[in-house]
């Protein structure tokens, strides 16, 4: 059997990982400021987060959500304490675009309304409504299409007031990431925030903050989102919340009730799962974490700035995007084949970081000195 060819891969193994360093089979050594796809968030094979894992993995992996699971109540008490979401309620499940799913599910029952409003350059996953309300036609298959979704401009809050005034009443859902990830590092401002939220209180309709790669305390606030001074209704988180575990959730406001039946999932919320999610959240607290992702994202954005090469530094904290004259789109392959610095792109002149939100400030300067060489080179 062969493997069904859907990822355009690098020609290299990974072999050995710890903290932002990762080895290939050639025993060469990698800086790793990708953190596959902002999934690691408190470095590789973390010695609590292993040893978590491992005393879980003797005890008991796996049993199904038709009995007790105490770690799933200490994962939402710790979550909330966290995020500081105390009185919302946690649902688990297994990844991002899962989470999507789950929480448009959860509004239509909420409102029993069928249309969502989502913004040009969104992604919110690769399952059915997930892609429907990704802006790319290229992943949306036939079967997917779905004539309920309304894209709107990015930012626009014409726009969104335009179309809630005419059709506000069929309106289940708003569903926005707090920073476009794939669309190219790109943050929702602060009024459009608000207004999404003013609106959404009127018209009864659910605000969906995507926090899947925006979130989980990357960019020095645990969900991107607060920076607005707004709460949404339903916060969707995936990525590092396991760093590497596939574990994903969704946070409800209280105002949702509990039901039976609606949302499930066989491995959601699982002995492993829950044991990753809580050491990643006890190391994040404990060695505040997110501090660190204010403070050396900062750092990073101030130097990047200084480039004059460089035509945009966008993001907050550590999920940075670096825009280049189109000339200069090889610099990533050469960070990666020359400097050995794993990165990421939204475009391919536009470099991404998202490491870990443990990096250094020696990292942060490792990179910087390495994407100057290449800048002049
Ligand atoms: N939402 C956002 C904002 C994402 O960046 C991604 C993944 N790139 C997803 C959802 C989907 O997550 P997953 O791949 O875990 O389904």
């Amino acid at each position: 059997m062969n493997l069904f060819d859907v990822y355009p891969l690098n020609d290299i193994e990974i072999t050995k990982a710890t903290g932002l360093h990762v080895w290939d089979a050639n025993d060469q050594q990698y800086l790793d400021l990708y953190g596959g796809h902002a999934v690691i968030s408190i470095g590789h094979t973390h010695p609590h987060y292993v040893k978590r894992l491992t005393d879980q993995l003797n005890k008991v992996g796996f049993y199904s959500n038709s009995v007790k699971i105490p770690l799933q109540v200490q994962l939402a008490e710790k979550l909330g304490q966290v995020s500081g979401k105390i009185d919302f309620q946690l649902f688990l499940c297994n990844s991002g675009a899962e989470a999507n799913e789950n929480a448009l599910k959860l509004a239509s029952f909420y409102n029993g309304r069928k249309k969502v409003i989502a913004f040009k350059g969104a992604f919110h996953g690769r399952t059915s409504l997930a892609v429907a309300v990704t802006d790319n036609p290229k992943i949306v298959a036939p079967v997917n299409e779905n004539e309920n979704i309304i894209f709107l401009p990015h930012n626009n809050e014409v726009a969104l007031e335009e179309t809630f005034k005419a059709q506000g009443d069929e309106i289940a859902a708003v569903i926005i990431e707090g920073i476009q990830g794939v669309g190219g590092i790109k943050e929702a401002s602060k009024s459009f925030l608000q207004k999404i939220r003013s609106l959404c209180d009127e018209y009864n309709a659910v605000y969906i903050a995507d926090s899947v790669q925006c979130g989980y305390g990357r960019t020095g606030l645990f969900y991107s989102h607060d920076y607005a001074g707004v709460e949404a209704d339903v916060y969707t988180m995936a990525k590092g919340m396991g760093n590497g575990f596939p574990v994903a959730g969704i946070a409800i406001a209280p105002k949702f009730k509990a039901w039976h039946g609606e949302l499930g999932t066989t491995f959601g919320g699982n002995h492993l799962a829950c044991a990753a999610a809580l050491a990643v959240l006890e190391i994040m607290d404990q060695d505040n974490l997110m501090k660190n992702a204010e403070k050396v994202g900062n750092y990073l954005v101030e130097e990047l700035k200084k480039f004059e090469q460089v035509k945009e530094v966008r993001g907050r904290g550590l999920m940075i995007g670096i825009e280049l004259p189109e000339e200069l789109a090889h610099v990533k392959k050469e960070l990666l084949f020359t400097h050995h610095i794993f990165t990421g792109e939204a475009k391919p002149n536009v470099i991404r970081l998202l490491p870990a939100l443990n990096i250094t400030k020696a990292q942060a300067d490792e990179f910087l000195s390495a994407f100057e060489k290449t800048l002049n080179k």
